[in-house]
């Protein structure tokens, strides 16, 4: 049934059946980032929009057409977050964290918005998670920072993920890197497409991403004049970092057309890619030049981010065994008004006995109860009628293969205890 409201396009209601994987992935997103030593930040969903525009950077799409973009009472120009690193990188200057001691690992976890055209993997309303270091500046780092990511993939046990990886070079040998692309695009530029003629005049390095039919070729092409053209100090760095993967079993493939949509990012760039659909399931890289654009001090910094409705697909797509999220243990099931109010005496005990306890109190029959109790993937059920209030006692149903015993009133919480312990074996 449809009622008079749907949900805003790209967006999704995510229902308790669901949330197994994202209990899974966040559990275990915060168990890999703590092991690491990243603390967790927390930060608005929105921000001043200039904020965006200078980082992310006028030309790419996110900015351009994909920002939620508004106006609140004050006449202030606001954005709700369309990626992570510009909020986190904020932070960091406006809570005066380069004055602690370096390196400064963050992690977060949360939605980010982009007007972004829907369709399979992507939304409007999507979550990333995250990881940023600020203030050291080493091949070792950058490798350091895919190696985490790659562990909390396995952790989660998803396999066949490829992670990709380019340099694109530091802020110094930029004028030349897109000189040298600029002459070599301008020559094909009868072949290029009209998004890509547009891009060879405001951003260059785009060229290499770009996803038309006809710029597949020259792109490729392109590819190599970026790797030929890298600076010797940027080829050094980018052959470390190569090394230090080896060194850590990561392994990866190099894409000399990996260029990433964001204007910030200087060095190493990275994308983890599911080899059976070739959609990227999260990405990052190093952002040197950013603090200063945002007028803070001059630090290093390195990040990526995951997308976790990806990442859920993935899962799902190689049938990895995701445990069951949290379940009712135990479901209370009444029958008559006495027995009622035992119930409520018996909810208290098993929740203070430290069980999930689930009960339907305002239905009365037995049916009704068992229904609400199959939804609740309830485990057991604790049932109370008539006779149980009289005897002071109490039957506990095992509620996959229907075998039940009656119980004392005063052994009720022990004897359910028992019985999920023999269930989990
Ligand atoms: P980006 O910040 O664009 O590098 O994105 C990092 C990751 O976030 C991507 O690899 C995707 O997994 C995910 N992502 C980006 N945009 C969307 C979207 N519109 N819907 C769902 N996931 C997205």
């Amino acid at each position: 049934m449809k009622g008079k409201f749907q949900k805003p396009r790209g967006t999704q209601d995510i229902l308790p059946l669901e949330q197994k994987y994202w209990f899974w992935i966040e559990d275990n997103f915060r168990a890999v980032m703590t092991a690491a030593g990243f603390g967790r930040i927390i930060f608005p969903t929105f921000e001043d929009t200039a904020l965006f525009s200078r980082s992310v950077g006028e030309e790419t799409d996110i900015v351009a057409k994909e920002m939620y973009t508004f106006a609140d009472r004050g006449k202030n120009s606001l954005t709700l977050r369309p990626e992570g690193t510009a909020g986190v990188a904020r932070a960091y200057i406006e809570n005066g964290m380069h004055k602690e001691p370096q390196p400064v690992k963050l992690y977060y976890f949360g939605p980010m918005f982009r007007y972004d055209r829907p369709q399979a993997g992507r939304y409007r309303e999507f979550y990333q998670g995250g990881a940023e270091l600020f203030g050291e500046e080493d091949p070792i780092v950058d490798a350091q920072m895919i190696a985490v990511m790659i562990k909390f993939y396995k952790k989660l046990g998803l396999k066949n993920l490829v992670v990709q990886i380019n340099s694109i070079g530091d802020a110094k040998g930029r004028p030349k890197l897109e000189k040298a692309l600029v002459d070599f695009l301008s020559a094909h530029r009868r072949q290029l497409s009209a998004e890509s003629k547009r891009r060879l005049a405001k951003n260059p390095l785009r060229v290499l991403d770009s996803k038309e039919k006809e710029d597949q070729a020259i792109a490729d092409e392109a590819g190599g004049v970026l790797l030929d053209n890298l600076s010797k100090e940027s080829k050094t760095y980018f052959t470390k970092v190569l090394e230090y993967l080896d060194d850590m079993g990561v392994k990866y493939e190099l894409n000399p057309r990996l260029v990433r949509g964001l204007d910030y990012y200087t060095h190493t760039v990275f994308e983890i890619i599911d080899a059976s659909t070739g959609l990227a399931l999260g990405g990052g890289g190093r952002y040197d030049g950013l603090m200063k654009i945002l007028g803070g001090p001059d630090t290093p910094a390195v990040g990526w981010a995951l997308g976790v409705e990806r990442t859920i697909d993935c899962l799902k797509k190689q049938k990895v065994d995701v445990p069951e999220g949290p379940s009712v243990d135990v479901f209370v099931i009444q029958l008559g008004d006495e027995a009622k109010k035992k119930a409520i005496r018996v909810i208290d005990e098993l929740d203070e006995a430290g069980y999930s306890v689930g009960h339907a109190l305002g239905r009365d029959s037995i049916k009704a109860q068992l229904r609400v109790a199959d939804r609740n993937q309830a485990r057991l059920a604790v049932i109370l009628g008539e006779r149980e209030v009289h005897d002071k006692s109490a039957i506990i149903r095992d509620l996959s293969d229907g075998s039940q015993e009656s119980v004392a009133d005063k052994s009720l919480s022990a004897a359910v205890g028992r019985k999920l312990k023999e269930k989990k074996k």
